[in-house]
């Protein structure tokens, strides 16, 4: 679903990833573990196109790299930002409305994925915990029916029973054939729902781990992730 090839990003001068390579299947959810700063935002930044970068970045076979946002997200690309830009003077449901851009809503789809929405549908969004607004943020994302999701740490700063719950719909989506790749300091959240992690120490791809791995760390492993 998503094939990345020397994938170079900036911020003006200042270079920030160093051809990454890497690639994530339909149906599989990859994790981008690394220290804080070492360039997990800027890869997903870079992926819906919100960085300057350079580089191929092949969606179901086709090039976007040279396409804006809106047309990478138009072909089937979520993203959902750490900082979640929800409309918070909007309702749970109305911001799903939105999410779903102009086509009919599949709420029951959605709900099938984050139940404990269903009792806050019509409530402002500003009356949601963080950690119930990042359930929001990732239900809106998918009610545009992506086919590969970028989620910038889900888990940050959420109540662990919340986590839990968030956990439940990366599985889920999993199971509907969606691509996942999530950028993620908390090892137990990786470790409960990715297939597998993509190691990133300042801006560059330095290994692979299995789930196994990341609890029970190398050496090597632990320094990419400053342990
Ligand atoms: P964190 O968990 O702290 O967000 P991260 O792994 O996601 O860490 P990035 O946010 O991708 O890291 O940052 C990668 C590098 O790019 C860092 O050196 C950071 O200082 C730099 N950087 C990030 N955003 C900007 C920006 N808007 N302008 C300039 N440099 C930036």
């Amino acid at each position: 679903m998503l094939a990345v090839d020397g994938l170079d990003a900036f911020y003006g001068k200042a270079q920030a990833l160093f051809g990454l390579a890497f690639a994530v299947n339909a149906g599989e959810v990859v994790a981008l573990v690394g220290r804080n700063g070492a360039g997990k935002s800027t890869t997903l930044k870079a992926l819906i196109g919100l960085v300057e970068a350079r580089g191929s970045i092949e969606f179901d076979g086709r090039r976007i790299d040279a396409l804006p946002p809106h047309a990478r997200a138009r072909l089937g690309v979520g993203y959902v930002p750490e900082d979640r830009r929800i409309f918070t003077d909007l309702t749970v449901r109305e911001n799903l409305e939105v999410g779903a851009r102009g086509r009919p809503l599949d709420l029951e789809a959605l709900l099938a994925l984050f139940p404990n929405l269903r009792e806050m549908l019509d409530r402002r969004a500003a009356q949601m915990s963080g950690g119930e607004q990042q359930m929001l943020a990732a239900a809106r994302t998918l009610a545009a029916s992506p086919r590969l999701v970028l989620l910038d740490e889900p888990s940050e700063g959420i109540a662990p029973i919340i986590v839990a719950k968030l956990a439940d719909a990366v599985r889920a989506m999993k199971k509907q054939g969606v691509a996942v790749l999530l950028s993620e300091q908390n090892l137990r959240f990786v470790a409960a729902v990715a297939d597998r992690a993509l190691l990133i120490d300042r801006g560059r791809l330095v290994g692979t781990a299995g789930v196994d791995e990341l609890m029970h760390p190398s050496e090597a492993v632990r320094s990419a992730l400053g342990l």
